[in-house]
């Protein structure tokens, strides 16, 4: 990527100028929660100090400004992923929040007994706690996609789930425990066929690639804006009009009705009928200011970037004598799991740490994939765009660090 200066990027993110104990901060956990620039938290200081209010009810200027800011942030994110129309995207909380929100808007008024979800492996915790809910009151059944040794998806068995029974699809698009990038293009088409809508879980995908959902043609995509140098507290939810508009809502409250009598309420329209309450309006403005900086850098160019970084991490932990990467997929995002023979991953995390290092130890949210592989936990470093080889060279001599201290 010769036309980004990827160096005067990293200058956007004042939190990168950080010291640990004196150690520059290395943050490598950027599948948790990614970083903000400046220009985002600058959007969010200018939304607090100059245009706060509550939207839409009220006719005075502050409310008025804050209602088009709002509205402004979510044809950002139309346009992001390319819907049809700004309509089709809801504000949630968040991912966990989005899935929830299918789960019981579209799940528990269409999925009966004995009908069959089809989940895989490699899902978080947040796209199979919720269907596992909905499997329980319903008598429904979960099916699960295995993966084979390198953590990709086995498509030919996800083929072999259809039955006339299959009513839902939850897929993953970017695994956040491996980094494997599924082919949901080609797992939508098939569902198709058999009318069966389609859930990409994209909490892990949207800040690493372009998405485009009409493309796509999945019916539902969800991710969170923490993962997309954005706030906490907001995601969105993408859902094909026709699709929004047959389901229920999940929350009942303010500002989703039509009219309220205690004999009777109707609801509004969408998005609005799933935005029951005030919304996290701050939070879904920062949202659309950072989707402008990730498309002012371009996402192609990310994630040509953000693969080299990859293919240097990839090379250099496979020569440290002990090391073991988990999840070798042929596509992948720029996220390493890896497990250091004789050494449990809380320790690798805690020597890391001290020398500055942020990665995240631990399960992953994914059981599933940890108990595939056989193994509790994995270390893993996940890289951001503002990441570069100075960086994966000090992981680097942190694991040698590791290696002493506890071999
Ligand atoms: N799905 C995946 C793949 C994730 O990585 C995460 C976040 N770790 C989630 C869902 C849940 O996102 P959130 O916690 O923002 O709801």
């Amino acid at each position: 990527t010769p036309d980004v200066d990827w160096e005067r990027i990293r200058a956007d993110f004042p939190i990168l100028k950080l010291r640990i104990d004196g150690k520059p901060l290395i943050y490598l956990d950027n599948a948790a929660s990614n970083q903000m620039p400046q220009s985002v938290i600058d959007r969010l200081t200018r939304y607090q100090t100059t245009q706060h209010a509550n939207i839409n009810r009220a006719v005075h200027y502050l409310s008025e400004v804050a209602t088009l800011e709002f509205h402004d942030a979510r044809c950002k994110l139309q346009q992001f992923i390319n819907a049809r129309e700004d309509r089709e995207v809801i504000f949630t909380s968040g991912t966990t929040d989005s899935i929830n929100l299918v789960m019981q808007g579209y799940g528990r008024k269409f999925i009966k007994a004995n009908d069959e979800i089809i989940l895989t492996t490699l899902e978080h915790h947040s796209n199979i706690v919720p269907w596992q809910m909905l499997a329980n009151e319903k008598g429904a059944k979960i099916r699960v996609v295995p993966i084979n040794d390198k953590g990709e998806l086995e498509v030919d068995e996800y083929e072999r789930l259809f039955n006339d029974r299959t009513k839902f699809v939850g897929l993953i698009h970017v695994s956040n425990a491996l980094g494997t990038i599924s082919p949901i293009k080609r797992m939508i088409d098939f569902a198709h066929r058999y009318d069966v809508p389609v859930l990409i879980d994209g909490a892990q995908a949207a800040a690493h690639m372009s998405i485009d959902v009409q493309a796509l043609d999945c019916d539902f995509y969800a991710f969170s804006a923490h993962k997309l140098c954005g706030p906490t507290g907001v995601g969105m939810l993408y859902g094909k009009a026709a699709l929004l508009e047959s389901m229920q809502p999940y929350k009942g409250g303010g500002d989703m009705i039509a009219s309220v009598t205690f004999e009777e309420t109707t609801y509004s329209t969408i998005p609005h009928k799933f935005e029951a309450g005030t919304p996290p309006i701050a939070a879904a403005i920062g949202f659309g200011a950072a989707l402008d900086y990730l498309t002012a850098i371009g996402l192609d160019n990310i994630a040509a970037y953000e693969s080299t970084l990859l293919d240097y991490a990839t090379e250099c932990l496979t020569q440290i004598p002990g090391v073991k990467i988990i999840g070798t997929a042929s596509e992948k995002t720029a996220v390493i799991s890896f497990t250091i023979d004789g050494i449990h991953p809380h320790d690798i995390g805690t020597i890391l740490n001290q020398d500055g290092i942020a990665v995240r130890t631990g399960h992953h949210c994914a059981q599933p994939v940890m108990q595939r592989f056989n193994v509790p936990a994995t270390s893993r470093a996940s890289f951001a765009f503002y990441n570069n080889k100075t960086e994966v060279d000090a992981l680097v001599a942190g694991i040698k660090t590791v290696k002493k201290v506890f071999l």
